[in-house]
């Protein structure tokens, strides 16, 4: 399953935003094969496009697509270096598919900050730093076993090495890896090295309740977003406390709330939908009598691909896939209206899949 990993420094947040998404998350007992782990909170990805659906086809269920988020406690100063909980993290950060990095922009004398006063830019730094040190740690490593191979002309080894002679020099200067560009050959090989600072970023700036509706007001909110823009990274305002409190609320009670934080959108939806947006996913829909449900895919991906997400069969036994899209389907208000008005069409292997497609596939078991 997609997920995201939530970093940040100690007081920052995370805990209270991790609650939040627990409490709006998904029944475990309706996901039988989802993992049950307490640092990871399971969500529904919000897409007003299914309700719609639900309202036309009149369906036994409807299926929303899932994103996972995983709390990981404990990076400090020197956690690359074993220090607080150590490098425990790691191993979870290298599990997931984006970061959502929660940045402390709310001042509380109440609540200490690790390093005495709200910094966002020290605080992010702190965090990148470790992440840096981390990959450069592993890199270094991989440098000197690989060196010694690439000499033999192993073609792979060979590849690899100037790879790493990139990447070496950029995270000694404290730049992560993602900032770098890679060619078409270069780019698996990066990924195969699984480093911390390839992973896409989010930044969540966790403001008080006030500054929710107008944070161009809030300095720290400035800093995080400057910081954002030079990383082409993106930011998402929440304040984690009134999620937590939104996330417990029924639908109506729930817009009420949105309107008294002069939001439309809680920050939790903005956030999920943001993750997903990072990875390059999108949805496509199948819409039975029995089950309307919303699919995650890649961007990108053709028509067996996608399918094999459903299921593998599907993907072998390609045939072709009945398609109309969402804006079509709504207009004409029924499968039968679209295919009269020729708006269904017969896609082959060669498609690729559209956000908002929906699709029934025909295939050969
Ligand atoms: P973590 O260490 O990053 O997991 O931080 P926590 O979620 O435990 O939050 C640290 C403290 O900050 C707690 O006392 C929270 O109640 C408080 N806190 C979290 N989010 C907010 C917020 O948006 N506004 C304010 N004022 N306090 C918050």
């Amino acid at each position: 399953s997609l997920t995201a990993g939530i970093v940040g420094l100690p007081n920052v947040g995370k805990s209270t935003l991790f609650n939040a998404i627990t409490k709006a998350g998904v029944e475990a007992a309706n996901y039988p094969f989802a993992t049950i782990d307490p640092n990871v909170g399971m969500v529904e990805v919000p897409d007003n496009r299914l309700e719609e659906l639900t309202k036309l086809v009149k369906p036994k269920k409807t299926v929303p697509a899932t994103f996972e988020f995983t709390d990981i406690a404990g990076i400090v100063k020197g956690a690359s270096k074993g220090e607080g909980l150590g490098n425990q993290f790691l191993s979870h950060i290298r599990q997931v598919d984006a970061i959502c990095h929660v940045v402390r922009c709310f001042d509380d004398e109440n609540i200490t900050h690790v390093d005495g006063e709200v910094n966002p830019k020290s605080d992010i730094e702190t965090i990148d730093l470790e992440l840096v040190l981390t990959d450069l740690e592993s890199v270094e490593k991989r440098y000197n076993r690989v060196a010694k191979v690439a000499k033999t002309k192993d073609k792979d080894a060979v590849a690899e090495l100037a790879v790493l002679e990139k990447i070496k020099p950029a995270l000694e200067a404290g730049q992560p890896v993602r900032s770098l560009e890679w060619s078409d050959d270069e780019a698996p090989i990066v990924k195969g090295m699984f480093l911390l600072t390839t992973k896409p970023v989010l930044y969540v700036a966790n403001v008080a309740e006030e500054d929710v509706s107008d944070p161009e007001g809030n300095h720290h909110v400035q800093v995080v977003k400057e910081i954002a823009a030079k990383e082409k990274a993106k930011v998402i305002i929440v304040c984690a406390s009134a999620e937590e409190e939104i996330a417990e609320l029924d639908a109506e009670d729930r817009e009420e709330f949105l309107e008294a934080l002069g939001i439309e959108e809680s920050g939790l939806d903005q956030l999920i939908r943001a993750s997903y947006d990072l990875l390059g996913y999108a949805t496509y829909f199948t819409a039975g009598e029995q089950e309307v449900r919303a699919w995650t895919f890649k961007k990108g991906m053709k028509a067996p691909q996608a399918a094999g997400i459903i299921h593998t069969d599907f993907e072998k036994g390609f045939i072709r896939a009945e398609t109309v899209s969402f804006e079509d389907l709504k207009n004409y208000g029924s499968m039968l209206a679209a295919k009269e008005a020729g708006r269904v069409r017969l896609e082959g292997k060669e498609y690729i899949v559209q956000d908002g497609d929906v699709m029934l596939f025909r295939f050969n078991v």
